[in-house]
Formats: structure tokens, C-alpha cells, sequence
């Protein structure tokens, strides 16, 4: 088998006091994601879905909320952790697929950014790192502006033919 899929779902509350990371991108906004390192929800999906591709179960076993070592965590580290988990697996990247769902702010402006960012972190050009917005319609706790989401697949291929 030369191809793996993964996909990746993660959401965090929003609340005031916090910075609001998206892709490694720190975007200017009111509210900001709760969690114990940046909560940075994409880069969050995106790791999930790079474990799961590979059956190695999801971040919170590697980046345990309850290790003070990941409190305040640049997500973006933590997936180029995860990266060398996949590389050392003997797989690598073919592209990645993303959604964030988000009342507010506009992502539209910020999406280039991101995808630069988490290609750089990867090794990746942009043009594999697909990064989408949309709104929840104002429904539910995302339409409320209580949370945002994101969800992720990535694709892998196996770096050597003989592996
Ligand atoms: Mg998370």
C-alpha cells in the first residue's frame, strides 16, 4: 500500500484574554481559543489527521494536556514533531485539505499566511496545503461565536518504493 488517508477534527472554545492562532498565524480579533498550549484548532486537525492516516492514535497521547511541558505550545512545533513521527514511519505529506469554520473574524485575509506558514513547517509548497473558511450560518455554539472548528484529511505516500 503506497497511500494513506487521514482525517482530523478539533474545536476550541473562544474567549476573551486570549490570542486567536490559526495556522500559525496570529490573527487580530477580540476573543481568542482556550486550551492548554496556543489552541491553535488548525494546525490541531491537521496533526490528528496526519496520526490518524497512519493508525498512531491522535495528539493528545503524544502532547498530553496534563505534561505542563505543552502548556502555551507553538502548535506549529508540535507539528513538526508530528512530521518527523510520519517521516521516521518512512511516509511524507502529498497534500493537505483543511476547513476552518468560523463566525468571525473574515479568514479570507489570512488564509495565504497560514498556508505559507504550515508549508514552511513541513517542508511543503503552499500549493499542497489547502486551507478553506466558511461560517456556521450562525448556527449553533460556532454561529454563536462560542468556538471555532477546524477539520482536516491529508493524504500520504510512502517515501521509498521498497519500503
Ligand atoms: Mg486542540
Amino acid at each position: 500500500m503506497n497511500f494513506r488517508i487521514g482525517n482530523g477534527y478539533d474545536v476550541h472554545r473562544l474567549v476573551t484574554g486570549r490570542p486567536l492562532i490559526l495556522g500559525g498565524v496570529t490573527i487580530p480579533h477580540e476573543l481568542g481559543l482556550l486550551g492548554h498550549s496556543d489552541a491553535d484548532v488548525l494546525t490541531h486537525a491537521i496533526m490528528d489527521a496526519m496520526l490518524g492516516a497512519l493508525s498512531l492514535g491522535d495528539i493528545g497521547h503524544y502532547f498530553p494536556p496534563s505534561d505542563p511541558q505543552w502548556a502555551g505550545a507553538d502548535s506549529l512545533v508540535l507539528l513538526a514533531k508530528v512530521n518527523q513521527l510520519v517521516q521516521a514511519e518512512g511516509w511524507h505529506i502529498s497534500n493537505i485539505d483543511s476547513v476552518v469554520v468560523a463566525e468571525r473574524p473574515k479568514l479570507k485575509p489570512h488564509i495565504q499566511n497560514m498556508r505559507g506558514k504550515l508549508a514552511q513547517v513541513l517542508g511543503l509548497q503552499p500549493t499542497q496545503v489547502g486551507v478553506k473558511a466558511t461560517t456556521n450560518e450562525k448556527l449553533d455554539a460556532v454561529g454563536r461565536e462560542e468556538a471555532i472548528v477546524a477539520h482536516a484529511v491529508v493524504l500520504l505516500m510512502r517515501s521509498s518504493a521498497d519500503a
